[in-house]
């Protein structure tokens, strides 16, 4: 039951230097995924990690740790919209 929290957890830090770049940006869901599917550690798990995971203001089953805390790497604009934080 736990596992897939687990997993979201596990590529928190990999997604977050990765996202470093984009602070302050509006990305696409689609964006996002391109960009994890480019990141040689993200893309062998990729159904793992999503945005929607790692939100300031939106949380899921199996959301990351960081999620509805200031840790979060995203904040939902709309649906499939995100920004990236500067944390
Ligand atoms: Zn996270």
């Amino acid at each position: 039951m736990s596992g897939w929290r687990e997993k979201a957890a596990k590529y928190h830090n990999d997604l977050k230097q990765t996202m470093i770049r984009y602070r302050g940006k509006i990305l696409q869901t689609s964006h996002i995924r391109e960009i994890i599917e480019q990141h040689p550690v993200l893309a062998k798990d990729s159904q793992f990690v999503y945005p929607s995971d790692h939100c300031i203001n939106h949380t899921n089953k199996g959301a990351c740790y960081c999620a509805l805390t200031e840790e979060a790497i995203f904040e939902q604009i709309r649906h499939g919209i995100y920004r990236v934080r500067k944390t």
